[in-house]
């Protein structure tokens, strides 16, 4: 029996975009796009066109682009925002007008002052005009977390039938708890006429570090769409992270047993790209794409992981495109590698631009021997803005890279070493850079000791 299918709409370029430090130009936001249909995602929101020059610019460049995805503009529930973002998605070859507005009582009296009715005219209106126009349309409550749910089903039920295609539940303030995000999926699935006929959606925020976890209740409820962000950035929290929904439903899916399009080895250069346009580092832990994700410093733990990764590996770091840390760059790679690794960092290029980025990159390792992830994608960077390169790493603004991220993951480092014969030494990611620590490997006196704390 085939095996239900979850949307992926990713909103990076949006929602993730609103997040503060983490505005991108128009190119950036091109580059990035095409970085997410290399991942698979099956829904790009490019950008709310009404807002800025830049962000109508964005959708329109990426409608004209990016060809296989849906491209979704963001309007709010009025003639003007759905107009402008139809104009914007004109070139799209899938294009979606997202139309939202608020539900909850105290977003109705404080933000818009309006009734409730007026609430319900103004939702039935916007999505008849955006239908009009095109024929994908998906609906926003916002604040739908904290709306009463009689009047939330009252508002899907309108949209519904006023030709909304996609119907999304946004825990926008990030508020709602597993349990109680599935129930209202659950409740809206009974009581409103029309349901079946559209796709449910999640858009949750991590306030209280629950957005995957409310995303995949609603999953289990009959959500068939799911929006999130890479690295989970967004407003305030973040948006639920798009690597953890893709890697929870792939690792567990005896729990979740369904299928989407990612293309889960494109997940860590998706994350580097995005880190190294915004320069906004991910945190050494996060899960799935940290530094730190795949590294296992304690003593127990390498010991485990040499005798069967099965021991404390739930998934491969290839799954997810982690390179492989026994590849050192220097100057003795060759172009293949080299174009490689920039591949896995989120790179992509043409021949000429290869020869540029191999021309540097040898002057480069000449001088500094072992060429870091944090170098290349200075030196990346620079070629891709054409700055003239000194060779020495510090791009043309003088910024150097900091040091904690252009540490590489060591997920194999300690196999590594162990199997080049340097067993007692291995080395292991520091939070500074790299140190080195000895490890006993040959050791097994105190092992049943080194259980108690290895949980
Ligand atoms: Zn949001």
């Amino acid at each position: 029996m085939d095996r239900p299918r979850i949307t992926i709409f990713d909103t990076t370029l949006r929602d993730g975009e609103q997040s503060p430090g983490c505005s991108m130009n128009v190119q950036e936001k091109v580059r990035l796009a095409q970085q997410l249909n290399r991942l698979g995602v099956d829904v790009i929101e490019a950008g709310f066109p009404i807002a800025s020059d830049g962000d109508f610019e964005a959708v329109q460049r990426i409608s004209a682009t990016v060809r296989r995805p849906i491209i979704a503009g963001l309007a709010r529930a009025c003639k003007g925002d759905v107009d402008r973002a139809w104009q914007a998605l004109q070139g799209a070859a899938h294009p979606r007008i997202h139309v939202f507005l608020a539900t909850s009582d105290i977003h109705l009296q404080y933000k818009l002052r309006i009734t409730r009715e007026q609430c319900l005219e103004q939702a039935r209106e916007a999505v008849a005009h955006a239908k009009s126009l095109c024929a994908d349309v998906e609906f926003s409550p916002e604040d739908a977390t904290r709306t009463d749910a009689g009047f939330l089903c009252q508002v899907v039920e309108a949209v519904i039938a006023a030709g909304a295609t996609t119907v999304n539940i946004p825990d926008t303030v990030g508020y709602s708890m597993p349990e109680e995000y599935g129930q209202l999926i659950r409740t809206l699935r009974e009581k409103v006429a029309g349901i079946e006929k559209v796709t449910i959606s999640t858009h949750c925020h991590n306030d209280l570090g629950l957005a995957v976890a409310n995303s995949l209740a609603g999953v289990q409820e009959g959500v068939r769409q799911v929006e999130c962000t890479i690295n989970g950035i967004g407003e305030r929290a973040g948006n639920a992270s798009l690597e953890e929904i893709v890697m929870a439903m792939r690792v567990r899916r005896d729990r979740y047993p369904y299928e989407n399009a990612i293309a889960s080895e494109h997940l860590f250069a998706a994350s580097q790209m995005l880190a190294e346009i915004t320069r906004v580092p991910v945190q050494p832990n996060k899960a799935i794409i940290g530094r730190n994700a795949f590294a296992h410093e304690a003593g127990i733990h390498q010991d485990g992981m040499l005798k069967n990764p099965l021991t404390y590996e739930i998934m491969t770091p290839q799954s997810v495109g982690v390179p492989d840390s026994r590849l050192v760059l220097g100057k003795h790679s060759g172009r293949h590698a080299l174009a490689l690794r920039c591949e896995q960092l989120g790179h992509q290029f043409e021949r000429r631009e290869l020869d540029e980025v191999y021309r540097r990159f040898v002057v480069l390792a000449d001088r500094i021997k072992k060429v870091q992830d944090g170098h290349l994608l200075e030196l990346i960077r620079d070629v891709v803005e054409g700055n003239t390169s000194n060779g020495s790493g510090v791009s043309s603004t003088g910024k150097k890279f900091p040091p904690a991220t252009a540490a590489l993951p060591l997920p194999r480092a300690a196999a590594a070493a162990a199997n080049s014969g340097d067993a007692h030494i291995a080395q292991v990611a520091g939070s500074a850079g790299q140190a080195t620590v000895k490890i006993p490997f040959s050791d097994h006196h105190g092992e049943q000791e080194d259980y108690l704390w290895g949980v």
